[in-house]
């Protein structure tokens, strides 16, 4: 059988079991693909040894019959998860050569279920950004491309290895994280299924952290059942992260019935912004005729607070992220800043902070450190955290007032094209966020899903934001919008 690399995870799954192939002929598939994609920048550290190795050991499990969930399929491992002997950089130069002695709590599972490791993705430094152009490794490179034009696309970021490995067919799935809408975002870009779960399902131990109250990791997939697949294997208590919530994992697969009648899907006015192209208009109104169709009732709702997310949030996030960011000092990790005759300690901190951190990342560290620091710290963070909680009462409203799911656009636009968002206007950059990151705010899930086509032949996806731990619900609903719109494009091979 040819092309086993283009398959989702469910088929790859039943056919495993059916005996129609063997993971080491999967894994092959996959490793051979990514080789000849180089041009995609997807993948930075190749892993075949391990690949090849768990392919085997996955393959024994299948002769026994004793095959777990995800036994076999190979997947991406986005770089900010630590996975042990592997380099984990977090597409940042500051974490240069660093080899982790332990795994993630997240990969771990997803080993435990039995899937191949194919090598980490590219990614945004330290998960900042929303085209995947602040990484060290340069960035990825979307395999679609805007009619014939041959103008290379963002595959969107932070989770832009991601979503290009897996919209190009390099990997069966693979994992993303999500702060404010690095697992959506890339996923609409590229015409793929993201979800980022309620936070605390999946446990943060081991993702590099950017900010620490927003963090979800979540499965970048080709369907929704995959993403109900590769949710389940992923999630999960963990003692070793406090905010890991101690609830029972469903089965989500099992969740996807197809059945939305009667169920309250609502369209918050305050997503309807000023400059939002047509298309995107339009791609939202047939979504919510979709579920119409489907038998779902359309509400038409308030999120009063709506406006206020994008500053609170690039309040919020920068302020965790200098903290976070605080335990690069060239001593514990990565790399260190060769040092003059005469330089002290502080000269090893700066010299080593300028030189191993990005732009953006140092960006984020100033405005962070600004925005806590004793004279502002009222006026900005304490603020900020406020009005997140008006942003998150807003939503608790609405289902409280009965509303199973909220429908919006996933992003403001189809992907640009690479270094047309210029650094010099970071606002410009940010304003992709803007469907996103009242998500990550609140501690919802929420899920993109590829529904049509743009003018130019890009993909166009819409989120659906789901109550907290209603995951199962919220796939179920993706499930029915994924059947109506029948989204089936693909990129044409270039690279
Ligand atoms: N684009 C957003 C940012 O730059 C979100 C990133 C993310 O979700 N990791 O902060």
């Amino acid at each position: 059988m040819s092309d086993l690399n283009k398959l989702s995870l469910s088929a790859a799954r039943d056919g495993l079991r059916a005996k129609d192939f063997t993971s080491v002929d999967l894994t092959e598939a996959c490793l051979s693909e990514i080789e000849s994609a180089g041009a995609l920048n997807a993948f930075v550290h190749n892993t075949p040894e391990i690949a090849r190795e768990q392919a085997k050991a996955a393959d024994a499990r299948l002769a026994n019959g004793d095959a777990p969930a995800m036994c076999g399929l190979p997947i991406g491992i986005k770089d900010l998860f630590a996975t042990k002997g592997v380099p984990t950089q977090a597409a940042s130069a500051i974490l240069e050569g660093f080899k982790p002695e332990y795994e993630s709590t997240i990969t771990s599972k997803l080993f435990d279920a039995g899937a191949v490791m194919l090598g980490k993705l590219n990614m945004d430094e330290f998960a900042m950004g929303s085209s995947n152009e602040t990484s060290t490794y340069g960035n990825a490179v979307s395999p679609w491309r805007r009619g014939n034009e041959e103008t290379p696309l963002t595959p969107g970021g932070s989770s832009g290895g991601s979503s290009a490995a897996v919209s190009a067919d390099l990997c069966l799935a693979a994992t993303g994280t999500d702060t404010g809408g690095s697992i959506r975002q890339p996923a609409a870009f590229t015409g793929i299924v993201g979800i980022k779960p309620t936070y605390g399902r999946c446990s943060r131990w081991g993702v590099v952290a950017f900010a620490s109250s927003l963090d979800q990791a979540g499965p970048m997939t080709k369907s929704v059942r995959d993403a109900a697949i590769m949710l389940e294997a992923m999630c999960g208590h963990d003692m070793k992260d406090s905010t890991s919530a101690d609830l029972p994992v469903p089965n989500f697969e099992a969740l996807l019935t197809g059945d939305i009648r009667g169920k309250k899907i609502g369209i918050p006015k305050e997503y309807r912004l000023e400059g939002t192209p047509d298309e995107i208009v339009k791609l939202w109104d047939d979504g919510a005729a979709m579920l119409k169709d489907a038998g779902a009732e359309i509400v038409d709702i308030s999120l009063p607070h709506t406006k206020y997310a994008l500053p609170t949030y690039y309040v919020i996030a920068p302020a965790e992220a200098s903290s976070n960011l605080a335990r690069y000092d060239g001593v514990r990790y990565g790399h260190r800043a060769t040092l003059a005759a005469g330089d002290g300690i502080d000269d090893m901190y700066e010299k080593t902070r300028a030189e191993g951190f990005g732009h953006e990342v140092q960006r984020r560290v100033m405005v962070g450190t600004y925005v806590l620091s004793a004279g502002y710290y009222d006026a900005y963070y304490n603020k900020a955290r406020k009005v997140r909680t008006l942003i998150k009462k807003d939503f608790e409203d609405a289902f409280a007032a009965g509303i199973d799911a909220i429908l919006t656009p996933a992003t403001p636009s189809p992907a640009f094209g690479l270094g047309e968002v210029s650094d010099s206007d970071p606002v410009q950059m940010y304003l992709n966020d803007v469907f996103t990151v009242t998500v990550n705010l609140a501690g919802l899930p929420g899920i993109s899903v590829p529904t049509g086509v743009s003018a130019s032949g890009l993909p166009l996806g819409l989120q659906l934001i789901g109550k907290p731990w209603e995951e199962g619900d919220l796939l179920n609903i993706a499930h029915s919008l994924e059947a109506a719109a029948g989204f089936v494009s693909k990129p044409e091979k270039w690279w």
